[in-house]
């Protein structure tokens, strides 16, 4: 790992481009708009971002289509698809650093967590997703002797990826990995938070030898280059990692068009329950404390809402309070740093908000709570942890996206499986128990889309990653991110 001087050296010498990549190449914005891309740790500008709109998703959407049907990649065998796509993640795994630091300046993510999490996730999908494509195969279906009944899967066509801002590389490293392996072009619209990392990795998938208008970027904001992707009459399969309500605005727009099909990764509330026959308090404790405070609480699977058994709840709530302190907030590109700054001074004053909306509902602060942001200085919140919550507050029940714990108790079982779905979220669930079956019986009951007992967050490649709910229905990383991004063909042959 790189001292913090040689990080805050890499940093000042990281190429920080902003322009559209478009079949190959990187263009100014038709209008030649652009807006600025803010490092929310500094207050400072970074560079300026193309701003993309209708006319350049125009010109990306004929270049991926005609990518695609010239069957530069479409065509290809799966085989030799898959030896691009390892090229292209041993590029990223080559640039890592600087991947890292494009994203740490870009949205306030502590390095350490890039180095971490991000980075070899990113590849690791890339990696495990390329090396799956050659090893499908069809179906030959059960009919009758006198005809033979072929069941395969093709590229869908045009993708359109449009992401959100809190991973980056890594959530537009789910997207891409399985859309391309399957044959498809793509086109990214990242969020207009965080474009920069995603600008190097469209350099970087060339030098693997993508062919040109295979993958594009398109960086823009969501009103002009994300609705008018989303709208557009020539895109086969929009997927999406954002807000519940974007989410819902990409189904009208895919109603409103071509009825392209719309996959929702959305957001989330995701509980966790910590019973008294949880062996290790300690370990749980600092768990609920990484689960709410790594990236700063900008985190889809984010516990925020965690509810522990009465009898418990001050010893927990004691070594939840230590476990919180290595969180301070700090420099991102300190390798030491645990939490960052927020992304932009808009999630600033909304964290700032729900913690007050908390207290004027009657819930008590137990730790932080104070912004700690200078003008001029960043976007700094202290970890927060608000005891006394209860569900019909507004803090418990919405999705703050930010540092900031809820803390309620349950008495048994039965209220704590209502405590944990009564919620319109359904992302992610930790459960906290030394007993098999009710670590069995509470996973079934819970209506999320993952469960992690006795942990939080862990995942690799070969699991789906989404949720239920307003938590949307798409399913990224896996084999069946696969069936987002290409289509069932069923052949009838009269023998
Ligand atoms: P967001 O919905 O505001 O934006 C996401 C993307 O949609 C951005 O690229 C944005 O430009 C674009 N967009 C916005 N309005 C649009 C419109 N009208 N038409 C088309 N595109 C539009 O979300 P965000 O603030 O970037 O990200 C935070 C959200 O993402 C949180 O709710 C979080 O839980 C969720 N998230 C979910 C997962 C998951 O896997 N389920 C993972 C990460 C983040």
């Amino acid at each position: 790992m790189r001292t913090s001087a040689e990080w805050k050296a890499l940093s000042e010498s990281v190429t920080l481009r902003g322009q559209a990549f478009i079949a190959g190449e990187f263009r100014d914005a038709v209008s030649g708009e652009t807006f600025p891309s803010i490092n929310p740790a500094a207050e400072t500008k970074l560079a300026d971002i193309a701003s993309c709109d209708t006319a350049d998703v125009d010109l990306a959407v004929t270049a991926a289509r005609k990518a695609f049907d010239s069957g530069v990649w479409s065509d290809l065998a799966p085989g030799d698809r898959k030896r691009i796509l390892l090229r292209f993640a041993d590029l990223v795994e080559k640039h890592g650093d600087e991947l890292a630091v494009l994203d740490s300046l870009d949205m306030g993510k502590p390095i350490s967590e890039m180095i971490s999490v991000d980075v070899p996730d990113s590849i690791d999908c890339l990696r495990w997703t390329a090396e799956s494509i050659d090893k499908l195969y069809g179906e030959i279906a059960p009919t009758g002797n006198d005809t033979l009944g072929l069941i395969s899967h093709e590229p869908a066509g045009v993708v359109a990826a449009i992401t959100p801002w809190n991973y980056p590389l890594m959530m537009a490293s789910w997207k891409i990995a399985p859309a391309l392996a399957a044959g498809n072009s793509v086109i990214l619209k990242p969020s207009e938070k965080s474009a920069l990392s995603v600008l190097r990795l469209a350099e970087l998938a060339k030098e693997a030898g993508i062919p040109d208008g295979v993958f594009n970027v398109l960086p823009g904001f969501g009103h002009t280059a994300g609705k008018a992707l989303a709208l557009h009459n020539d895109v086969n399969v929009l997927a999406f990692t954002g807000s519940s309500r974007v989410g819902g605005l990409l189904m009208e727009y895919a109603g409103q068009s071509n009825l392209k099909r719309v996959w929702i990764e959305a957001g989330g509330k995701s509980p966790m329950l910590v019973f008294e026959d949880c062996e290790d308090i300690e370990k749980a404790a600092s768990t609920a404390a990484a689960a709410i405070f790594s990236n700063q609480g900008e985190v889809c699977i984010a516990c925020s809402r965690l509810y522990v058994q009465s009898s418990i709840r001050e010893r927990f709530t004691e070594a939840l309070i230590e476990a919180a302190k290595v969180y301070r907030p700090r420099n991102p590109l300190d390798p030491e740093t645990r939490m960052g700054a927020l992304v932009d001074k808009t999630q600033l004053e909304t964290v700032a908000g729900y913690i007050q909306s908390a207290i004027d509902e009657g819930a008590r602060v137990l730790t932080g709570g104070v912004p700690v942001s200078t003008p001029g200085k960043g976007y700094f919140v202290e970890p927060t942890i608000i005891g006394d919550a209860q569900n019909h507050m507004r803090f418990v029940q919405e999705e703050i996206f930010g540092p900031v714990l809820a803390v309620g108790e349950f008495s048994d079982e039965a209220e704590a499986i209502r405590l944990a779905n009564d919620n319109r979220y359904g992302l992610g669930a930790s459960v906290w128990t030394a007993n098999l079956s009710r670590a069995h019986r509470v996973s079934r009951k819970i209506q999320s889309g993952m469960v992690w007992v006795n942990g939080w967050g862990g995942g690799d490649s070969t699991m789906p990653f989404g949720g239920m709910k307003a938590s949307g229905y798409g399913r990224d990383k896996s084999l069946h991110s696969l069936e987002k991004y290409t289509d069932l063909k069923t052949v009838w042959i009269s023998l």
